[in-house]
């Protein structure tokens, strides 16, 4: 039985597919083929049932849109890799490599990718009981297909490699330039919404009927960002999980308890007391949070002083998490300046910048403290909004719109200009590839173009 030899280091990934499929008998190759063809279907579906049985691995599969993505696209995997005869080694070698990065963008833990692949071999094993006359046949078909599966495997996981070091390379670089942003005006910004929120249950404790409710910390502007924002920013701390904990005893426990009001018992004012404790310490563990990361500025587009892309895929991501362990929502804004150029052209470059300018400043007045503003390109700008319905996303969408078609852009001495915006917004679907997201808000911000710009666009 004439079997390939082990690749030399040197050997590309293309000649070892090559040679692994050359050295097997066609007779071998074409009923494989055949048992894949007519099997793929069953294969995928003990697969997904399998893995949706794992703890680990249905946090990934749950979605419906990844489950049926995932359940074509594994079917259409084992055709391509066993495809008789051989077309394009080298194709083949390139899409393993790219299922890879799909992997380590979406987290998919490797293990469980080991696992599947095993699972997919011993599938197929079964499946060619019966198949051949002659044993030896059949045991060079198995061993054809178990190597390429391995071989399969192996290209995914070097390039499974390669993305995950490099994600958390921004990752990190995220981290550390959230630190860095302007920590001081963050501080004092911070402090300040969280004495708004304290101002306003007082008040409302004030003027309580039966049926008021108190405004919960978790849901107010701090609580906002504090979970979206802060969690990045000095993830690592001690501090951060004493103040998350002192977020929920303050939502599930005081405030739960000042209400209904009873004037003649004191209990409420010990609760008021309580309340004062808790706003206290979390000051003091915010202080310390800032005081050991106050840095210097970085990382910021220069024209903007918005986030510039480089952490959008550390963010999303985060942000997909978020969204996976929480249950939450978040909608992308993908918005592009309407006939730019002309602005540029007929106004010269500094005029141009200089709208930009007052766009993001109009941008980030539209959005609350635990959204994200990005500079996506030269005249288009992405928007993370989290915590958000489909609905409440188009609302804004379309608010933003209307305030571009209507803002008076200043272009030094007293001249003015209207520069309109399409835009195009994706909802998180339960996708976990925070590319498939971006490029779903990119398509409706052109079908936006399309359609004749100054319009919002929701992706399909
Ligand atoms: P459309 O409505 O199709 O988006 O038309 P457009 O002219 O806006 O689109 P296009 O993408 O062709 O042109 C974008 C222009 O934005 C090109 C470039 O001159 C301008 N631009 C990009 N970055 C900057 C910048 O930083 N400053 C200035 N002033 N202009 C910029
Ligand atoms: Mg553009
Ligand atoms: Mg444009």
């Amino acid at each position: 039985m004439s079997v390939a030899p082990i690749s030399l280091p040197d050997q590309s990934a293309e000649n070892e597919w090559h040679d692994i499929v050359h050295a097997t008998p066609d007779a071998c190759r074409a009923t494989l083929a055949k048992v894949i063809e007519s099997r793929s279907k069953d294969f995928a579906d003990r697969f997904y049932s399998y893995m949706l049985g794992h703890p680990q691995a249905k946090v990934f599969l749950t979605a419906d849109v990844v489950h049926q993505r995932l359940h074509a696209s594994m079917g259409r995997w084992l055709k391509e890799i066993f495809r008789h005869p051989l077309v394009d080694a080298s194709s083949i070698v390139a899409h393993q490599r790219f299922v890879g990065e799909v992997h380590a963008r979406i987290q998919l833990p490797i293990h469980l990718v080991s696992r599947g692949a095993r699972l997919i071999k011993h599938d197929v094993q079964a499946a060619l009981a019966g198949k051949f006359d002659d044993p030896h046949l059949l045991a060079q078909t198995v061993s054809y297909a178990d190597r390429l599966i391995d071989l399969a495997l192996e290209l995914m996981s070097v390039s499974y490699e390669r993305s995950s070091q490099r994600e958390a390379r921004t990752d990190e670089a995220y981290r550390l330039f959230s630190i860095g942003h302007n920590a001081g005006i963050e501080r004092e910004r911070q402090r300040a919404v969280l004495m708004e929120w304290a101002h306003e249950v007082m008040l409302s404790l004030h003027r309580a009927t039966a049926s008021t409710s108190l405004p919960r910390l978790r849901q107010s502007e701090f609580g906002l960002w504090f979970t979206h924002k802060a969690l990045a920013m000095f993830e690592g701390d001690a501090e951060v999980g004493q103040i998350l904990d002192i977020i929920e005893r303050i939502d599930s426990t005081v405030l739960p308890l000042m209400l209904p009001r009873d004037i003649n018992n004191r209990s409420t004012d010990d609760r008021v007391v309580e309340l004062q404790y808790e706003i206290d310490s979390l000051k003091f563990l915010l202080k310390n949070l800032f005081d050991r990361h106050q840095e210097a500025e970085n990382g910021r587009d220069v024209l903007t002083r918005l986030f510039n892309r480089s952490f959008l895929p550390a963010v999303i991501s985060r942000e997909i998490h978020v969204a996976q362990t929480r249950g939450t929502g978040f909608s992308l804004l993908l918005l592009d300046l309407d006939h730019f150029k002309r602005v540029n052209d007929g106004f010269g470059h500094d005029a141009g910048d200089q709208v930009l300018q007052q766009a993001a400043t109009l941008l980030m007045s539209c959005v609350r403290n635990g959204d994200f503003v990005f500079r996506y390109g030269g005249e288009e700008f992405l928007l993370m909004l989290v915590e958000v319905t489909q609905d409440d996303a188009m609302r804004l969408a379309e608010l933003i719109r209307t305030k571009f078609e209507t803002m008076q852009f200043q272009m030094g001495q007293a001249r003015t200009l209207n520069v309109t915006a399409s835009i195009g917004v994706a909802t998180y679907d339960g996708h976990p590839d925070h590319q498939y997201l971006v490029k779903r808000a990119d398509a409706a911000m052109y079908q936006a173009k399309q359609s004749g710009r100054n319009q919002v666009v929701l992706a399909v």
